[in-house]
């Protein structure tokens, strides 16, 4: 099995090779098609099963489809994750993957400057990593929009629950296109999880590694 071979366009790759990612992970040989595919995806993953890049390669492939047909930068995709710490992980994997692409990733989170995470959004946005609060003070301020969303995707969706974030989580739903691709990963599942992942996901491709 080969990065080729999943479908994915030379231009990503090529990215891939640089890295020097010769065999895709498990998460990834299932994820990739289906993301490709347009399904709903929900999965269980830990970190350091290359969930990251499981979502962001066929995420940035799709970006690059749309960006043939029409060049506007618009919020295509939306990655929520529980911490800071995890956001600028992904914004900064969405960087990596696309560093010879013309796609540009933003992070918000809370705690930092409103203003520089505006200057940064102004400039252009494909992919916008957020923490749940940070995005929805810019979603209520309607200094964001969020209405050309084509995916969602939910990074520990379990550790996002635990911290408190389902009501944040609802509204900033609210907000998005209904017709929209979303991606469900969590580490662990409880009735909870399957709760949020019955009302989010449409007959979903389930994946467990
Ligand atoms: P993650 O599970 O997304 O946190 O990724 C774990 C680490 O694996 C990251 O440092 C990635 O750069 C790396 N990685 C992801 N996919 C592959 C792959 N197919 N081959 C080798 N390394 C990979």
């Amino acid at each position: 099995m080969s990065f080729t071979s999943l479908g994915l366009l030379k231009e990503i790759t090529d990215v891939i090779d640089e890295l020097g990612y010769a065999i895709p992970t498990p998460i990834q040989q299932a994820a990739i098609p289906a993301v490709l595919a347009q399904k709903d995806v929900m999965a269980g993953a830990q970190t350091g099963t290359g969930k990251t890049a499981a979502f962001a390669l066929p995420l940035l492939h799709k970006i690059l489809q749309a960006k043939n047909a029409n060049n506007a930068s618009r919020i295509q995709v939306l990655v929520l994750t529980p911490t800071r710490e995890l956001a600028q992980q992904v914004h900064a994997s969405f960087v990596k993957y696309s560093k010879n692409l013309p796609i540009k990733s933003v992070v918000v989170y809370g705690g930092a400057s409103i203003n520089v995470q505006l200057d940064a959004l102004r400039n252009g946005c494909d992919v916008l990593v957020a923490t749940p609060g940070r995005l929805l003070e810019l979603v209520m301020k309607k200094l964001i929009d969020l209405s050309a969303v084509q995916t969602l995707v939910l990074d520990e969706a379990d550790r996002m629950l635990d911290m408190g974030f389902i009501i944040d989580i609802q509204r900033i739903l609210k907000t998005l296109p209904y017709k929209r691709q979303t991606l469900f990963f969590s580490a662990t599942f409880n009735d909870d999880i399957f709760a949020l992942s019955k009302v989010l996901l449409k007959d979903p491709k389930l994946i467990e590694v």
